[in-house]
């Protein structure tokens, strides 16, 4: 055992195992562990193949301070700002003010901005505005980010402070309430001084509803009014974030020269154009080269992809993974994919909203070798792309689980009380112990290869015809496709689970996590706002309630805690296939009534009693409820002009990491 001192946010201790002398935690904060992710097999890849990786890793990294502009205007004048205080500060670094000050700059890296990563509310400030402000009135001017405040510091301070400290101010970055004004209620960075109704109207027209192949209007742009005229601001070479993206492109460069194949090198050139021109017809051709490219080992996401930050999911923010093939892992999905028809066909989903083909659905299994911007610290363990529907009906999607993280979220997890606490038995218990992570990789083999390549629009139904509800809906299609299977007895026959019990090992995970503990992560009083735990309630709660006169599933009381205890497994998968047709025909339809019904009453509200009882349990084992990674960190050996080798080192802890980025791959102003 290895005993972690925290430095701040916490008086308490944390005490981790070690597996294979590896530790797997860096830092605990706020609500937050951050962990540290190994690379197993980088050392076997070919020169050529790290010389790659080590180019698209540096790429990875120059986009950072793209996603901070866009989750806020004034993010990256806050973080230069605290990031000044931090490096030059001369009074007591053990004061309470000074410590609040750190984990609140902890958090904004870890958030890439002032909101939570994941339930996007603004962070409250636990050191006072007077400290604030005559802190930074006592650091050197030439440290602080004054260039676009008029060069003066009040200037600045007069700007930044009420963004810190006014609760109402930029109260929520992604604001999921229907019935205001979505775009002006969120704090994000993607439109300014516009309507919600006035970028309908701007996007509305530009769709063609018959066009076959649409295009991802605003996807890499910011809407804003200039002199009263709507003005979209593309980012681009030339146009908004040009440094930051010249570096990318600059690295991209480098990468291109040394692709393993001619198709990998033209999906690198064709994303050096696209950032060139900003065209999104170039971005459509860029998806589809990727689709297409499944022979190269290495493989990498560099881009503006995913739209949750955005509530009319139109503006993607900027995220890069870099990775590399597993193998051995990948023969898993390998399997999946080539059974991808049968799994259509035999879905319990109505047929006229099924893929008569399904095209080339890709899986693998990745090594993540870096990973960056909206997949940084906080990352996802599962990827499926392209988001454009067309691109996905046409070319297919690929999709991967990230193993190495999945894996270092387990290791770190071992012995850590939890499954003692809240799993109602031995049975159960012996069950996740045996099959959980195997069953876990599964579903998310599934729910990515399978789930969000599942199923079509009917024609004349819009991508975003679900709206803020689109999101959770997609979600819960891809876990309900990846639940329904886990359950069918093709698992076992394919090779996939050993036996016909090992998957309820997830079926318990899933419906402990969606009825209770995912709470963990929600503030007492507050509302399911992040679009994967909406899912998850929506499924375990419906569940719940139709199972109810049956018992399939209950919440039984022992000792004055609560349990989730599955009596009839056979019947929950009966009501996951049941939830899965509906889900499906609400999302081919674009029934948007249907969505916000289901959401609005299984996937947002919690039980206040339930909430605090679960909250009061976990604090008891003192767990942070989110984690993230630390990057290893990647040495190319020269000698001379020439490559030789590339080193992976995993000794930088959180802090050194966030600063060595903010100098070495910052390219940004404070103001965009
Ligand atoms: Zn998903």
């Amino acid at each position: 055992m290895s005993i972690l001192t925290l430095n701040s946010c916490s008086e308490k201790e944390i005490a981790t195992p070690k597996t294979d002398n590896f530790v797997y935690s860096v830092d605990r904060f706020a609500d937050i562990e951050v962990l540290r992710y190994k690379v197993p097999g980088f050392e076997d890849l070919s020169l050529k193949q790290k010389e790659l990786i080590y180019y698209l890793s540096q790429a990875a990294l120059e986009g950072r301070d793209i996603l901070y502009d866009q989750n806020n205007k004034y993010n990256l004048t806050i973080r230069k700002t605290l990031e000044a205080i931090y490096e030059n500060y001369k009074g007591d670094r053990n004061d309470k003010e000074f410590l609040a000050l750190e984990c609140y700059l902890k958090r904004v890296w870890f958030s890439n901005g002032i909101h939570h990563h994941y339930a996007t509310d603004k962070f409250t400030p636990e050191f006072s505005e007077s400290f604030f402000e005559t802190t930074v009135r006592t650091l050197p001017s030439n440290t602080l980010p004054i260039q676009a405040y008029d060069n003066s510091v009040e200037k600045l301070i007069a700007a930044i402070k009420p963004v810190i400290f006014d609760s109402t101010l930029y109260a929520k970055r992604v604001n999921q309430n229907e019935d205001i004004d979505l775009v002006k209620n969120s704090a994000n960075n993607y439109y300014e001084g516009v309507s919600e109704a006035e970028v309908d109207q701007y996007y509305n027209s530009k769709k063609d509803p018959n066009d076959p192949m649409p295009i991802s209007w605003g996807l890499n742009s910011k809407l804003m009014k200039e002199n009263g005229n709507l003005v979209e601001k593309t980012w681009k070479i030339g146009g908004m974030y040009s440094d930051a993206i010249q570096k990318i492109v600059y690295w991209l460069e480098k990468a291109s020269k040394v692709a393993e194949n001619e198709e990998q090198q033209r999906v690198i050139n064709s994303l050096i154009d696209y950032y060139e021109s900003g065209d999104l017809l170039t971005f459509d051709e860029y998806s589809i080269l990727w689709v297409k490219d499944l022979d190269s080992r290495i493989d990498f996401i560099n881009g503006f992809i995913e739209t949750y930050g955005d509530p009319l999911g139109l503006k993607a923010s900027w995220e890069s993974v870099v990775n590399f093939k597993d193998l051995e892992a990948t023969k898993r999905t390998e399997i999946i994919s080539e059974n991808a028809q049968w799994f259509e066909d035999n879905s319990p989903v109505d047929s006229r909203f099924k893929k008569e083909a399904v095209h080339g659905v890709s899986a693998k299994v990745i090594t993540a070798a870096m990973l960056g911007g909206d997949c940084h610290p906080a990352t996802p363990i599962g990827i499926n792309l392209p988001n454009a529907n067309w691109i996905r009906q046409m070319h297919g999607s690929k999709s991967v689980t990230i193993e190495n993280i999945t894996d270092a979220y387990d290791k770190a997890s071992l012995g850590n009380g939890f499954s003692d606490e809240f799993v109602w038995s031995d049975t159960e218990k012996e069950l996740i112990e045996k099959y959980g992570f195997q069953a876990d990789n599964l579903h998310t083999d599934l729910h990515e290869c399978l789930g969000h390549g599942s199923g079509k629009l009917l024609p004349g139904v819009s991508q975003d015809a679900l709206r803020a509800y689109g999101a959770t809906i997609e979600e819960a299609r891809a876990d309900l496709f990846g639940l329904y299977y886990a359950a069918d007895e093709k698992m076992v026959e394919l090779g996939l689970l050993p036996n016909e019990d090992a998957y309820k090992a997830e079926y318990y995970k899933y419906m402990m996590n969606g009825l209770m503990t995912q709470l963990t992560r929600i503030e007492l009083g507050n509302n399911i706002e992040e679009s994967h735990m909406r899912n998850r309630q929506l499924i375990a709660r419906w569940v719940f309630e139709k199972g109810e006169k049956d018992k399939v599933v209950e919440i039984k009381e022992r000792d004055g805690k609560s349990f989730v205890v599955i009596n009839d497994y056979k019947k929950m998968r009966d009501l996951i296939g049941n939830l899965l047709a509906e889900i499906q025909r609400i999302k081919s339809e674009g029934d948007f009534e249907a969505a916000k019904e289901l959401v609005e009453k299984y996937a947002v509200k919690v039980d206040q009693n339930l909430h605090k009882e679960i909250k009061d349990r976990y604090a008891r084992l003192n767990l942070a409820p989110y984690k993230g990674f630390v990057n290893p960190v990647y040495k190319p050996i020269y000698d001379g002009d020439k490559l030789v080798d590339v080193e992976v080192s995993y000794d930088e802890n959180f802090v050194e990491q966030m600063l060595r980025y903010s100098k070495n791959h910052s390219h940004l102003p404070a103001l965009n």
